[in-house]
């Protein structure tokens, strides 16, 4: 039975205020993490925090850019993972040498996860909770209570290959009236979905997990949404910040090395820039949007 590859998707249960979504990446994840050489336990907690993000912005009615950052004072001092509303993401994760295996708290240490949505149109929003759990997905599910006010449990897994994820959220009562009834079945699918294995979350496609999972549930699953890695850093981009930093420095590195290089944090990709073209930056120095 192949997995489903690369895509979330949503689903629901009918006759109940009920919503989930599955998430499954393998090619994307790895292609997003190639540039680096991350240890294996970065790469996991990294993968965890991907499908995360993918099934976040899959919550969110959005056209833009999210953001989910965790930032610690231990020898994990970030993972970060930008998703946009059409799917597209990459990520990045940051930590010093002395990282050794351990539990998301114990490598991030005092920690918090910042979550920013930057809308094509409109506000940014900003949000943060305390990273006080072991597991990213009860900290995840401590934002979802205290600034979504939806009920909402997370399964995440991460082999360093492949990432999966399990989302269930409580809707506002609109088929379910009675609270008793409403209660009966958020605590009857989340005991369901608890059952669920790592392995089952790496290794089968949507659909069988849910009828492993839900077989005596009516569940309805939408059509797949391709998750795809996608780097947006551009030469333009890089100038672009380059015109904010200091002309001075910019030009006396010129001097003594012939040319500037700046490398993307996520691609590692390198973008060169020659004296001419630092001339043409200041001269023609257009603010950050
Ligand atoms: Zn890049």
């Amino acid at each position: 039975m192949s997995r489903t590859d690369n895509a979330v998707q949503r689903f629901i249960f009918e006759n109940t205020d009920i919503r989930g979504e599955i998430v499954s990446l393998n090619n994307s994840y790895v292609d997003a993490l190639a540039a680096h050489d991350y240890p294996e336990i970065v790469r996991r907690l990294l993968g965890e925090l991907v499908a995360s993000v993918v099934l976040l912005s899959t919550t969110l009615k959005f056209e833009g850019l999210l953001t989910l950052q965790a930032r610690g004072d231990g020898p994990l001092t970030l993972l970060m993972v930008e998703c946009t509303d059409q799917k597209s993401f990459r990520a990045v994760a940051q930590f010093r040498d002395d990282i050794s295996e351990g539990d998301l708290q114990e490598l991030l240490g005092k920690a918090s996860l910042l979550i920013t949505v930057d809308p094509v149109k409109g506000k940014r929003y900003q949000g943060i909770v305390p990273l006080e759990k072991e597991t990213l997905a009860a900290s995840l599910e401590d934002y979802f209570a205290q600034s979504v006010q939806l009920q909402t449990r997370l399964w995440l897994a991460c082999d360093g290959q492949t990432c999966g994820g399990l989302l269930l959220q409580a809707l506002p009562a609109s088929v379910e009236l009675c609270e008793d009834i409403r209660t009966e079945s958020w605590n009857r699918m989340t005991a369901l979905a608890e059952t669920v294995q790592n392995a089952e979350l790496l290794d089968l496609n949507h659909e069988t997990l849910l009828l492993r999972l839900f077989h005596e549930e009516t569940v309805r699953i939408f059509a797949k949404e391709p998750v795809r890695f996608v780097c947006t850093c551009s030469h333009e981009r890089s100038a672009k910040i380059i015109s904010t930093l200091d002309r001075k420095e910019i030009e006396s590195i010129v001097k003594e090395e012939g040319q500037v290089a700046m490398d993307c944090q996520f691609c590692n990709h390198q973008y060169v820039f020659g004296k001419e073209d630092i001339d043409s930056i200041f001269s023609e120095k257009t603010p950050i949007h």
